[in-house]
């Protein structure tokens, strides 16, 4: 039966293909598809990684058979029962060989696949004993992955295990009191055929690091239950150029593993189980979009002109090096912001990237823009974007007024001073910019130019060679508006960065799609803080750049530009679309308008006309 999911549209584009459902847990299995003739040596490795599992439950069994009934109570004995039982399934089994065979799935990713189709059917079961199978089932695909990466199962390991699993058991055992005995064996319902059908990404939540991981992955859309329109998650998704939609709520308990969908990320909807004519009309659409994609391409070396003369800027947001290249095929005329942060995301304490990981990445996105800025800022982790790649700070009440940002790289100056000294660098190489994250006060602003003075001298004192930098801040909280005099005294140049300044204008958490509706770019106290802005540093001479995701929304662009502003930097594959906006406009005609716009009580009106 076909239905239909409302989210939030945060990428544009139709895709239609088969539900690929993943639990952000078991985000770190690689997804790539194989040769043919490696099916067989694949299958094998599943194997081999069921058999550690086997050989090492089979010891514990053995350990736990010379224990007392006190140290080993007869539930664990069963359940390891229960977990060599389901290693034995030929359902499971023969699974893992179908999405190996048939779909030419990576070992570790056709075992995911498979625990996700049963762990649906045990959700599906009305037995609550049976339900809780499903952890079971769980356990064991976790031990599988670990054993197929070679992770040995030391004797610690393997009483620490014990221990835990006997004190999980005698917990569930005194909250629930159940005991039940084991009814029908789970069995797998599997779709063949089909090999080569796109694969849509369908998730209850990614964490912008899962998402980094998925760029250069084999799915051609993605779905979230939740996150919203400028959530890192969605930048990401964004950056991918393919169709996406976050905050769909229910999607990933809706759709199943294998189900044929639609996204539409112009709409904001998914659509599962279409029928033949839903099908057909939105083939037709994705027709449609093909050939406007088409026409754009065709824009790639117009210049970017306004209709009265004036140029525009049209830069790229990028999130690693290896996008430096894809941002110049797209057009961009150098990047405006390099969102450091994703080279530490993941990484903790000795494993940060140090001073020259930093530099060759840097380098290497410098060079890969073969002469034209790249905007380095420096790192803004924190609120969604934690270092750890979990989902989200759940460790402080309101992560997004915590320690982020500029507030995060100046309570380690050690680590901010080995970043600076980076960038520095970098410079040898090409045209960088340095951006400051989320300032607002002006002590903040010294002691982050005491650090960059320091990190420079450094250099110089050691004779290691160093690059001429241009510095600036971004405009991210309403007070740093209201200070923006200050800002342009200490700083070479400034970029809004809309998403923050909305999030924080606004008191709406960028992530939270219950309040996704009133995150409003259109609001007019957001609308008076950018024509300030950008008119307070147009009087003083230093540019101004717009670096959220307003940048890229075409139906901003006209706004922006009869605002005065002359330089947009936006995910690369928006780049043609604004250009298209710049070329048909007259800034003569679009100043006046602003105005209007800027005094009104519903601006938004303005832009239906
Ligand atoms: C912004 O806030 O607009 C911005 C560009 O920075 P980020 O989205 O990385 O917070
Ligand atoms: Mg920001």
């Amino acid at each position: 039966m076909t239905i239909s999911i409302h989210g939030i549209s945060v990428s544009r584009g139709i895709t239609i293909g088969r539900a690929v459902l993943v639990a952000s847990s078991r985000m770190d299995v690689a997804h790539y598809f194989i040769e043919p003739e490696q099916v067989d040596a694949e299958i094998d490795r599943a194997r081999r990684g069921r058999d550690t599992v086997v050989a090492e439950i089979s010891r514990l069994q053995h350990t736990v058979s010379q224990l007392g009934p006190k140290d080993a109570p007869q539930e664990l004995r069963a359940m390891l029962d229960v977990h060599l039982m389901l290693l034995d399934d030929q359902e499971v089994i023969e699974g893992v060989k179908h999405w190996i065979r048939d779909r030419l799935y990576n070992a570790e990713w056709a075992i995911t696949s498979q625990l996700e189709a049963i762990a649906r059917q045990f959700d599906e079961m009305e037995d609550a004993y049976l339900r809780e199978r499903k952890a079971d089932m769980e356990q064991i695909t976790e031990k599988v992955l670990r054993a197929m990466k070679g992770l040995p199962a030391t004797a610690l390991a393997q009483a620490q295990h014990l221990q835990n699993e006997a004190k999980a058991l005698n917990s569930a055992r005194n909250q629930s009191g159940r005991r039940r005995t084991r009814g029908k064996e789970p069995h797998a319902d599997i779709h063949l055929g089909d090999a080569d059908a796109p694969l849509v990404l369908v998730a209850h939540e990614l964490s912008p690091a899962d998402m980094l991981q998925f760029k250069q992955s084999v799915f051609t859309g993605f779905v979230t239950d939740v996150g919203g329109k400028t959530s890192h998650t969605a930048i990401v998704a964004r950056s991918m150029d393919i169709p996406a939609v976050v905050g769909a709520r229910t999607a990933s308990l809706l759709v199943r593993q294998d189900d044929w969908i639609i996204i539409d990320g112009d709409a904001g909807v998914v659509i599962v189980d279409p029928s033949p004519i839903i099908l057909a009309e939105y083939n037709y659409k994705q027709r449609q979009l093909e050939l406007e994609r088409g026409r754009l391409a065709r824009l790639l070396t117009t210049p970017s002109l306004t209709l009265d003369g004036h140029t525009v800027e049209l830069l790229a947001n990028i999130e690693m090096p290896a996008d430096a290249p894809l941002a110049l095929e797209a057009g961009a005329q150098g990047v405006g912001l390099f969102r450091s942060e994703f080279l530490f995301m993941g990484r903790h304490g000795a494993d940060l990237p140090d001073e020259e990981e930093q530099y060759l990445a840097y380098r290497q996105a410098v060079e890969g823009m073969k002469g034209l800025p790249v905007t380095i800022r420096t790192v803004d982790v924190g609120a969604d974007k934690p270092m750890d790649g979990a989902i989200q700070d759940q460790g402080h009440l309101n992560p997004a007024l915590g320690l982020r940002a500029i507030r995060w790289s100046l309570a380690d100056p050690d680590m901010f001073v080995s970043q600076l000294r980076a960038i520095y660098r970098a410079a040898v190489h090409g045209p960088v910019k340095m951006m400051i994250p989320m300032l607002a006060h002006l002590s903040e602003i010294r002691q982050t130019l005491t650090l960059v003075e320091q990190a420079r001298a450094q250099l110089e004192s050691e004779g290691v060679p160093y690059g001429q930098l241009e510095i600036g801040a971004m405009i991210e909280i309403p007070a740093a508006v209201l200070i923006v005099h200050t800002f342009l005294r200490h700083f070479d140049f400034l970029s809004l960065g809309t998403n923050d300044l909305i999030q924080y204008t606004l008191a709406i958490d960028r992530t939270d799609e219950s309040v996704a509706h009133l995150y409003d770019p259109m609001h007019p106290a957001v609308l008076r803080l950018l024509a300030d802005t950008i008119a307070a540093a147009r009087q003083s001479g230093k540019p101004v750049s717009v670096c959220g995701e307003m940048a890229g929304d075409i139906t901003m662009t006209r706004l922006l530009l009869g605002l005065g502003l002359r330089c947009f930097s936006m995910h690369p594959a928006q780049i043609l679309a604004v250009k298209q906006e710049v070329l048909r406009a007259d800034t003569r005609k679009l100043e006046p308008w602003a105005l209007q716009v800027l005094a009104s009580e519903e601006p938004a009106n303005f832009l239906l006309h």
